[in-house]
């Protein structure tokens, strides 16, 4: 079987990063146009790094800054998405959670201080293999693979009481191509290794690449994790969809008009042409 795409966006070229950028700010216009129409829900951004690198994946600290200072003065509140419970508030308010996927290094350098400014909590999504070092995320070549979190961090960071690191997988595979028992054991197995090195239980899973279908909302529920996240569009309102939390992607692309646009509803539907997750399932052969 050939391989199957890796990451959301890391193999998409600049050219593709602008044009889907060209294409969310035509949306927004739109969504403008006729006069903003949103559901109140849970927004949860989706991050990868926070980097100077010119990675599809990174966001550059300046443009970071910029849109934690446009998060600060939206006034929306920013919740800690391991509390969160069947809460009807959700239904109500625009409310905004912060995930981080891949556990990089760059999240200590640069999220982690802007964090602590403003007492905001987030999710780090850690693939246990690759904080191991036993793994390599294989759309970095071994040239330019980024910096990641060792345990010996994460459990720094983690004593200071804002940031929880959960779990990724084990080695990122999409899940979907695999078999049962192999998908099982990419998800009950991160589960034991993040519990094993952080010393306390995990909640929340993140599928790799955002690939999920039914099976694996099960498997994540049989495995005892309370959510599983993926990359669809839109806010997350009650009843909650658990196993299939949807997250907006934050990009870096993204001028400070297009964030706040996102922030409140601009992009809770797909750019015209794309399918409504952003990521199509993969078949399993
Ligand atoms: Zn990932």
């Amino acid at each position: 079987m050939s391989a199957p795409p890796t990451e959301i966006t890391a193999i998409r070229s600049t050219a593709v990063g602008l044009a889907k950028a060209a294409a969310v700010a035509g949306q927004i216009a739109v969504w403008r146009l006729r006069g903003r129409p949103s559901e109140p829900g849970l927004r949860i951004l989706a991050y990868h790094r926070i980097s100077r690198d010119r990675d599809e994946l990174a966001v550059h600290p300046s443009r970071f800054v910029e849109q934690m200072e446009i998060i600060a003065s939206s006034g929306l509140r920013v919740i800690d998405l391991t509390e969160l419970r069947q809460d009807s508030t959700i239904e109500n308010e625009n409310t905004l959670a912060l995930t981080f996927d891949d556990g990089y290094h760059d999240f200590l350098d640069y999220a982690l201080p802007e964090l602590h400014k403003r007492r905001w909590p987030a999710t780090v999504f850690v693939v246990a293999g690759v904080a191991d070092g036993t793994v390599r995320f294989r759309w970095y070549g071994s040239d330019r693979h980024p910096d990641l979190l060792n345990w010996d961090e994460m459990r720094a960071i983690e004593k200071e009481g804002l940031v929880r690191f959960e779990p990724h997988s084990l080695t990122h595979k999409i899940l979907p191509t695999l078999s049962e028992d192999e998908a099982w054991r990419e998800i009950a197995g991160s589960k034991s290794a993040v519990e094993a090195a952080l010393g306390r239980e995990t909640s929340l899973f993140c599928y790799p690449g955002g690939y999920y279908t039914e099976r694996e909302m099960h498997l994540v529920a049989r495995a005892g994790f309370t959510a599983g996240v993926g990359t669809e569009y839109g806010p997350n309102r009650t009843p909650l969809n658990w196993y299939g939390l949807r997250r907006i992607p934050a990009d870096r692309y993204d001028v400070g008009a297009v964030f706040r646009a996102r922030l409140h509803g601009g992009t809770d539907r797909p750019p015209l042409g794309r399918p409504e997750r952003a990521t199509p399932v993969p078949a399993r052969s």
